[in-house]
């Protein structure tokens, strides 16, 4: 319920309980008989009367027959003065039995106090929850000024450099500054100038939080962290008194360490008036610059931001005495992941003998943050299993879960369809097989995951950071072998392969208009493409070449997709024995793995092709 309707309803809620209880009394009243005071007393003459009570000025009577009878007297006057001068006589009435209460009994509560007082309540409660709400409000706008900077328990869950893996340059880069903090004197003494600032810069996930957290953990000195984008709230000036807060309390409590996480929320760079006013933006950067800057030589505060997107940084922060010292986190290497992937099994229960190299190869382009979740995925997977300690299998089924999704066993396909998918997928891993220098299939599979109907996991045995024309061209092969197989075998291809051929073009259209990789048209790249900052997506695609040209590129590409079709329909025509072969055994199984799929093909000695 909204705040306001609550107060209605408790209103309301009110209101019945106070009618009901005024309904009671009006039904007690009503049973009582009115008498006027001369008749009370010609009824005590008449000896009709037991008992009399008094309170205030209202004179209750209780009559033989047990019947109540009520009546008022005049206020100064005592209340057997008055019977008497109604002619009561003595013996009569002393024949009664009276009482006198005290008028600031429960009664003239009741009657008097309490219907003046219920409306007050009512109007005090609602009033109340009213000021309640609004106060909320203004306590908001008053913490506004304060920086929510998170100080994490340094002394208990205390992260050192053993609990990164890999980033062996930029652990170097940090060992120097962790000296500084415990042993500052050592450098002021050399008249050294410390750094204020250090900038981590990495895809995300690659640990720079961690690594900041370390820093902190070694030196044992307070690790106060915020984000970038809290600074920045709705009201102008915000940011910069934020800043001004947190940068005092880390001052106190120096030596210490600041973490700004996403210092590109405020870090960009100014005016390029980029998603409307960004004074606010502006303020706070400038803050954060006028803080480094009022640093004294001693000061024993650094701070460490993290991005990952340096390109759009202000140079303002990066000039010397601010973040001046860079540091790069890379996605990890092969022996990397194996490491972190050791790290993160460290407090699970394994299997001994584990393969983690043959793990670390199935996770190429995985960053620090996806291997961690990795084997929380296996924790995760063999629980549901219900089994209590994590074996190989679990493992290797979470990359396939990390990168295509969740399987889903469940989808029933009818025979013909699995028929389809796994020739599909056959003529995928076969073309993938018989080309020169193409990647190891490491899995075919018809079961399907996520969107994928089936899928071929193909990856490479070492990372690469560059990839050749010949790569490229065995890999549209690899994309187009699907559809061809479908053609060749059933004679009618399916919407099985739409992603496929989605996949093909755009690759094809890139090594056209980006990689150069066009004969006909040369090293040149066609379009401009910007990424937009704020949403870092590519947005907007410039074009700087003609129709002529746009035709030629066009061309180009549908050249690289035949040249990629005739070359699958190459290896398949001559080798369908093999493509049937591995089909039949993937209806069978639903699921062939590499030694399984290399034992396969060997009968039919394949014949190596380049594309
Ligand atoms: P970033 O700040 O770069 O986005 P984080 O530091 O938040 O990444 O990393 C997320 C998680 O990934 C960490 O808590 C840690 O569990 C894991 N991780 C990332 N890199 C490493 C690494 N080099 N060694 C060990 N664990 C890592
Ligand atoms: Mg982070
Ligand atoms: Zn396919």
């Amino acid at each position: 319920m909204k705040p306001f309707a609550k107060n209605i309803f408790w209103a309301v809620v009110i209101l019945v309980v106070v009618s009901a209880i005024f309904a009671e009394f009006a039904g007690n009243t009503e049973k009582i008989q009115k008498l006027t005071l001369s008749e009370l007393s010609s009824k005590i003459e008449a000896g009709e009367v037991k008992k009399i009570s008094v309170s205030g000025n209202s004179i209750e009577a209780v009559l033989k027959d047990d019947t109540k009878a009520e009546t008022q007297k005049e206020g100064e006057a005592g209340l057997t003065q008055t019977l008497k001068n109604f002619g009561v006589s003595d013996e009569r009435l002393r024949a009664v039995e009276i009482s006198i209460m005290d008028e600031s009994g429960s009664k003239i509560f009741l009657t008097t106090v309490l219907p003046l007082l219920i409306p007050i309540l009512i109007m005090g409660v609602f009033l109340w929850f009213l000021f309640r709400q609004a106060k909320g409000g203004v306590n908001q706008a008053f913490s506004f000024g304060k920086s929510n900077m998170k100080l994490s328990n340094f002394k208990k869950d205390k992260t050192t450099f053993a609990d990164v893996a890999g980033l062996k340059e930029a652990k170097e880069e940090l060992i120097e500054v962790v000296d500084f903090l415990k042993n500052p004197k050592k450098f002021l003494d050399l008249g050294a100038r410390i750094p204020r600032g250090i900038l981590l810069f990495g895809p995300p996930g690659t640990g720079k939080t961690l690594l900041a957290r370390a820093v902190a953990g070694e030196a044992s000195v307070p690790f106060f962290s915020i984000s970038a984008s809290e600074f920045v709230e709705m009201f102008v000036g915000v940011g910069a008194s934020r800043t001004r807060d947190a940068f005092a309390v880390a001052k106190k409590a120096s030596p210490a360490i600041i973490f700004i996480d996403e210092i590109d929320a405020v870090g960009r760079q100014r005016g390029t008036g980029m998603g409307g006013g960004n004074d606010e933006r502006e303020q706070t950067l400038n803050q954060i610059l006028v803080e480094l800057d009022g640093f004294d030589r001693d000061t024993q505060v650094i701070v460490i931001a993290a991005t990952n997107r340096p390109d759009v940084l202000d140079p303002a922060l990066l000039r010397p005495g601010r973040f001046d010292r860079h540091v790069i986190l890379d996605l990890p290497d092969i022996n990397d992941r194996e490491d972190i992937l050791k790290i993160h099994s460290k407090d699970k229960p394994l299997v001994p003998g584990i393969d983690f190299k043959k793990i670390a190869q199935r996770t190429a382009g995985f960053s620090g943050a996806d291997l961690a979740n990795l084997m929380n995925e296996a924790a995760l997977m063999t629980a549901r299993k219900n089994k209590k300690i994590i074996e190989e299998r679990e493992i290797l089924d979470s990359v396939e879960k990390v990168i295509l999704g969740p399987e889903r066993k469940s989808r029933t396909i009818s025979a013909k369809e699995k028929e389809i998918t796994a020739y599909h997928e056959g003529g995928h891993a076969l073309v993938s097989a018989s080309l020169e220098g193409s990647d190891p299939v490491h899995k075919i599979s018809i079961i399907s995951r996520g969107l994928a109907g089936g899928y071929t996991l193909k990856l490479p045995d070492e990372d690469r950071h560059l990839k050749s024309r010949a790569q490229f061209l065995n890999d549209l092969a690899m994309m187009l072998g699907g559809f061809v197989s479908e053609k060749l075998t059933f004679g009618d291809v399916t919407t099985g392969a739409s992603n496929d051929l989605k996949e093909a073009t755009a690759l094809a259209r890139k090594l056209v208009t980006k990689y150069g990789m066009s004969e006909k048209l040369g090293p040149v790249t066609f379009g401009n493409t910007e990424e937009m900052i704020f949403l870092g997506r590519e947005m907007t695609t410039e074009k700087n070449y003609s129709e002529e040209i746009a035709r030629q590129i066009d061309g180009e590409v549908s050249k690289f997709i035949h040249g990629a079709y005739e070359t699958a329909t190459k290896v398949l025509t001559a080798n369908k024995k093999a493509l049937e072969k591995i089909a039949e055994t993937l209806i069978e199984k639903e699921t062939i793995e590499k030694e399984e799929f290399e034992e396969l093909l060997k009968p039919f000695k394949i014949k190596i092709l380049t594309a």
